[in-house]
């Protein structure tokens, strides 16, 4: 990459802004020259837009009516580096360059003016004469070293005026910052001991550090609980001393806070987090920091990749095969594989940790591209759990009963020996059918292709594609009949219901993230279940990852087959990871833990491949399946999905499509549908979808480009492309 250029007052400038259009705009350097990569605020007609200097201007037409950059903004410039991931990943994704500044920018109010807000923190001088007011306003910033406070917020809570707190500033004791985006993040000290690492541990952490100069990408490979967490905190460990930038993403913002303690623990002090919990003023502070190389570490979801690190030595993805890390709107990309990208470009290390990798990141060992480290064993005395099979056609029970006779002792046992059971079933809400009994019609949405899910915690029956909700009906929305209306099916909160009824002397908890206001909520919650305040904890998917319940023993998984129906290629896979991390929860301390799932075909491979705990084997045969279909991570799949309020259209389009399509048969893609995407309907558009297939290196992107650009497509239509699709 070559270094960046500097632009005089008056030099033409091609300016990248984040409006939807498909090209960079010139305007003249601003007083003072700029350089490439800055950040600036320039005129757009009658607006002011934000935007970052690209490259040197075309110059091409009179420069007289060229307009000036209005300033440049008070934030690190864009680095080469930077500018080429994104580059990179618009040509991947076929995201227009405006979205993916959107992206990178998302630090809100990046541009406003600097708020004038002043805060207070407590000072380096401490040898000041202390009068009881003073000695008011220390305590107060002591008790609270994490906080800033405003003049008003912070001499208010001391009982004093503010000019107690102004002469404090004097005197050094107090700090006044300018603003509190311009707060660097309290130092992490690397240096700090770490656990004392077993034998598997330190053999991976030497491995992760020889040759760590450059990039690489490695697989960590272990069992829930074999001690991951500690081999990547050593890699961390190592790029700090590096004076290098360290990024830690995890899937789910639940698992933020247990993360956030164990860092403190071992580097001293918290980092910087980047996720939708955290306020605007600090997201703007993490994003400033981050680029001036004053944050040195980050943990957070996918979207913290597009932060400006200024020297990004490593990338951890936490529990990368979770399809999280894949979301289905906005900008559709991976960011397991963004992460990749980004490290390569700026001679970074990924780690990719996982119990059960992703079937992508298997092949990319087998295929030489990924160092694999495996953690064999837990860590310490813990084992890993039983795993057994109660076979639901053995067992009886009345109608509207999940608890097995079986998994019911199992769970008694349990209360009585003081330990833990989790019980799992991977369905939000009360029941996910409701039900006419005189005309067998099953309340749908009226926006989606989706039933509506009873929510008997919050009354109301919510579709979980939009979101749309409504308070439960007394009478049939389709013939009308009165009081008829029947549920169906067990969810999370109707299994609380009967273990509550089967288990009256024990306390019973659900652990489902709909049912919390807020992540502290949540958070709480999660500690407590951690305590082992709780005998039956009843959750969803949100328990099978990654926290740690030491007194839990036995998980009962009350509907293995789940997960195996339907067409979706993925479904063994996901199932076979799924089971595999709930099974992983229990029996984490000394105590050994038992994993029982209830299911209809214990003699599926599947299920066979999930109780024998033999992975090779189901990942050979997977990958062998995968092969032979040609798709990924052997081929390559693409989805185009149209959308419209008018479903006859979309369909019409998708066969014009379809039919008209020689830039793809030309690399030799083949091209299936239109069939209706696997979410037929949603917030009242019809969604179609084309798939794409098309061998791994062809040149897919370019042609894909050259197809769509066949058509003019209706106003009312949209098309959406998505690359290497989660569900196919
Ligand atoms: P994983 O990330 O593989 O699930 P963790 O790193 O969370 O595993 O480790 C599981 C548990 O064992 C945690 O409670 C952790 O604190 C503890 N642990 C792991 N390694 C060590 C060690 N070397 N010394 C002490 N405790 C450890
Ligand atoms: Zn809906």
């Amino acid at each position: 990459m070559s270094e960046p250029q500097f632009f005089h007052q008056g030099d033409l400038v091609a300016v990248l802004t984040s409006q939807p259009l498909d090209r960079v705009l010139d305007y003249k350097a601003p007083e003072g020259g700029c350089w490439q990569g800055a950040f600036v605020e320039v005129p757009l007609g009658p607006r002011k837009v934000l935007g970052v200097v690209w490259r040197a201007g075309a110059g091409d037409y009179d420069h007289a009516k060229i307009r000036s950059v209005i300033r440049v903004l008070d934030v690190a410039p864009m680095q080469q580096s930077m500018a080429e991931f994104l580059r990179r990943v618009s040509e991947y994704t076929l995201t227009p360059m405006s979205k993916m500044l959107r992206l990178a920018t998302r630090a809100p109010g990046l541009g406003d003016p600097p708020s004038m807000r002043q805060v207070y923190r407590l000072g380096a001088q401490t040898e000041a004469r202390m009068t009881d007011a003073r000695q008011k306003v220390l305590a107060v910033l002591e008790e609270f070293a994490e906080l800033s406070f405003t003049l008003k917020e912070l001499s208010d809570a001391a009982g004093v005026t503010s000019s107690v707190v102004k002469g404090l500033v004097k005197l050094g004791a107090v700090e006044e910052l300018a603003t509190p985006q311009d707060m660097p993040f309290a130092h992490l000290n690397p240096s700090l001991p770490g656990k004392s690492l077993s034998e598997d541990q330190a053999a991976a952490v030497a491995q992760l550090q020889a040759n760590s100069a450059g990039y690489r990408t490695t697989l960590l490979k272990g069992v829930t609980g074999s001690g991951k967490t500690e081999v990547y905190l050593e890699a961390v460990a190592s790029c700090l001393n590096e004076g290098r930038q360290a990024l830690v993403l995890l899937p789910e913002i639940a698992l933020t806070a247990e993360f956030l303690t164990r860092v403190e623990a071992r580097f001293g002090a918290r980092p910087a987090e980047w996720h939708s919990g955290v306020t605007m003023t600090e997201r703007r502070r993490t994003w400033k920091m981050v680029g001036q190389g004053h944050a040195q570490m980050v943990v957070g979801a996918r979207s913290a990749l597009f932060l400006p690190f200024q020297d990004l030595g490593l990338i951890v993805v936490d529990e990368e095969h979770d399809s999280s890390y894949k979301q289905e709107d906005g900008v559709l990309y991976n960011a397991r594989d963004m992460a990749v990208l980004r490290a390569s470009l700026v001679g970074g290390q990924v780690v990719l940790a996982s119990a059960t990798p992703s079937l992508e990141s298997w092949a990319n060992v087998e295929a030489g591209k990924y160092t694999k480290i495996e953690l064999k064993s837990r860590f310490g005395a813990s084992v890993l759990p039983e795993m057994m099979a109660i076979d639901m056609r053995q067992e009886t029970l009345p109608a509207d009963r999940w608890i097995s006779p079986r998994l019911q002792k199992m769970v008694e046992a349990r209360i009585q020996a003081g330990e833990q059971s989790l019980l799992f079933i991977n369905r939000r809400g009360y029941a996910p059918i409701t039900l006419c009994r005189a005309c067998g019609n099953q309340v749908g949405c009226d926006h989606c292709d989706a039933r509506m899910v009873e929510h008997r915690f919050l009354k109301r029956l919510m579709c979980h594609q939009c979101g749309e909700s409504k308070p439960v009906p007394k009478i049939c929305p389709s013939c009308a009949a009165e009081d008829r209306l029947a549920v169906v099916g067990p969810g999370v909160e109707r299994l609380a219901e009967e273990a509550t009824a089967l288990f009256p002397e024990a306390k019973v908890a659900v652990l489902s993230s709909d049912l919390f206001g807020s992540a502290r909520a949540l958070k709480e919650q999660i500690a407590k279940l951690a305590a082992g305040e709780v005998d039956v904890i009843i959750g969803t998917q949100l328990v099978a990852k990654g926290h740690n319940f030491p007194k839990l023993t036995l998980v009962g998984v009350i509907d293995a087959d789940l997960g195996l129906q339907g067409s979706d290629l993925r479904a063994a896979e996901r199932t076979f990871q799924l089971m595999r991390q709930v099974a992983g929860r229990a029996g984490r301390s000394d105590k050994p833990g038992v994993a029982a799932l209830q299911t209809h075909q214990p003699e599926h491979p599947v299920i066979r491949a999930i109780l024998d705990g033999d992975e090779e084997a189901f990942w050979s045969a997977e990958a062998q399946a995968r092969a032979q279909a040609g798709v990924p991570p052997y081929g390559r799949l693409v989805g185009v999905v149209l959308s419209s309020p008018d479903a006859q259209e979309a369909f019409e389009v998708g066969q014009a499509m379809a039919r008209n399509c020689q830039p793809l048969t030309q690399i030799g893609a083949q091209i299936f549908g239109p069939a209706p995407a696997p979410i037929a309907r949603i917030r009242g558009r019809h969604r179609v979808r084309l798939l794409i297939k098309a061998e791994k290196n062809a040149p897919i992107q370019a042609a894909l480009t050259a197809w769509t650009a066949l058509f003019k497509l209706p106003n009312s239509l949209r098309l959406s492309i998505d690359i290497d699709p989660q569900s196919f």
